[in-house]
């Protein structure tokens, strides 16, 4: 099979891993001769986004899509029947380096299926990266996928050349794993994610008392993971649980959700219909909620109703439950409160706090805040602006903030 037809087989497959999320790009390419580059489908090419917050391209693919694993929700799995492929450790570091030097990509994220045991992938999964960094010295970012039965002295050589390391949970429910994917074991992933949680403080604390030669990296950008929505009955408030322990229990970069999307011939266990896309946004924004806005993940979801309302974001929801809090004075309210208000980001409570230090915030100066208006007013008190009490009290108020139109972007 030629390297070409292998990479379109690899790339394809390698798509659903959300932990390094694909986006839309501009069609380019070169194939009449004229410049250089190319971002033609199948190129394997996504979009991530660097520790330092820079959007990257990565060429992101699988090592091989055989597996020994026989995943039901994977278009990977064993019995599936799809193009199987398979590169050696030459071709994936020709193919970065080519990419690279064409200033296609900046980096790599590898993954692969599950060949001979966790041990022998995650040697061939290493060796990749070994051989970018030392033999190639590619100075490109690195993500690669974890197995997390794999050996520990693997692990650490990974966290040695990979700027990053994921390791997918993928189930919110240790029930559901057990169902779905029955060779995996939450808790051999969980100790896994602790190992490496374990070996990333390490390194840090190595760093900052280092004198001399600078230490050993492991993983500079952390751990990340990935888990799937919409394949077992698992509710959101479940799904933002899981994301907190993770959160809380190994310090994760991020939780990624992925939408389940239905394969052929798929088990009788699993939806025929994905859910509906704008939930993964939503479980985004509240997963925003939790890393930056104080929240905890069970006052985001209505207890009663378990799910998170797809028609407004959840930081209005949550403040159209809690109207009694509201409205709050800008001039005078804790940080805290201030991340509560519906429309406000924190850059812009950063700004009313700087602000507040020279004088009294008035409407007019919401525009140069950065405030989203239409969000806010019903919640905010300024000095020359207060809601009528009619309009926080009104049964209208939720209507007024339904969208009109798709909603997208995280204007909190
Ligand atoms: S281990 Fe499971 S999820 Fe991973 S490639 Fe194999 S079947 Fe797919």
């Amino acid at each position: 099979m030629d390297l070409a037809r292998k990479l379109e087989i690899l790339a394809d497959a390698a798509k659903y891993d959300a932990s390094c999320a694909s986006s839309g790009t501009e069609m380019r390419d070169s194939s009449d001769g004229k410049g250089l580059g190319s971002t033609a489908p199948g190129m394997g090419i996504c979009h991530s986004y660097a520790p330092d917050g820079r959007c990257i391209s990565l060429l992101k693919i699988l090592l091989t899509n055989a597996c020994n694993y026989d995943c039901l929700y994977c278009v990977n799995r064993a019995s599936s029947n799809v193009a199987r492929a398979r590169f050696t450790i030459d071709e994936v570091v020709k193919l970065t380096l080519d990419f690279y030097r064409r200033n296609y990509i900046e980096g790599l994220f590898l993954s692969s299926g599950i060949i001979r045991s966790a041990d022998y992938t995650m040697e061939q999964v290493v060796s990749v990266a070994r051989k970018l960094r030392e033999e190639h010295h590619f100075r490109g970012y690195i993500h690669l996928k974890t197995i997390p039965e794999a050996d520990d002295a693997l692990i650490a050589e990974a966290g040695r050349y990979a700027d990053r390391l994921s390791i997918n949970i993928e189930m919110p429910l240790e029930t559901s794993l057990a169902k779905f994917a029955p060779e995996k074991d939450q808790r051999a992933i969980r100790r896994t994610m602790g190992r490496l949680r374990l070996k990333l403080d390490e390194a840090e604390d190595a760093d900052k008392t280092a004198t001399g030669a600078k230490p050993p990296r492991f993983a500079p950008a952390g751990q990340s993971t990935q888990m799937i929505v919409g394949a077992d009955g698992a509710s959101d408030g479940t799904i933002l649980a899981t994301s907190a322990n993770l959160y809380g229990a190994y310090r994760l970069k991020r939780v990624y959700y992925s939408a389940f999307s239905p394969i052929p011939d798929a088990s009788r266990a699993l939806p025929l219909q994905p859910p509906p896309l704008v939930r993964e946004h939503r479980l985004y924004q509240a997963d925003w909620l939790m890393r930056f806005y104080g929240f905890a993940a069970q006052e985001i979801v209505d207890e009663a109703e378990g799910m998170l309302p797809l028609d407004i974001d959840p930081k209005l929801a949550w403040a159209l439950r809690h109207r009694e809090r509201f409205p709050l004075d800008v001039n005078r309210a804790s940080r805290e409160e201030l991340l509560r208000v519906p429309g406000f980001g924190t850059r812009t409570v950063d700004r009313i706090l700087s602000t507040r230090r020279f004088g009294t915030i008035r409407f007019a100066d919401l525009s140069r805040l950065h405030v989203i208006r239409n969000k806010a007013l019903p919640f905010i008190v300024l000095s020359d602006y207060r809601p009528s009490p009619a309009l926080l009290d009104s049964t209208g108020l939720a209507a007024r903030f339904k969208p009109k139109a798709r909603q997208l972007g995280f204007g909190f």
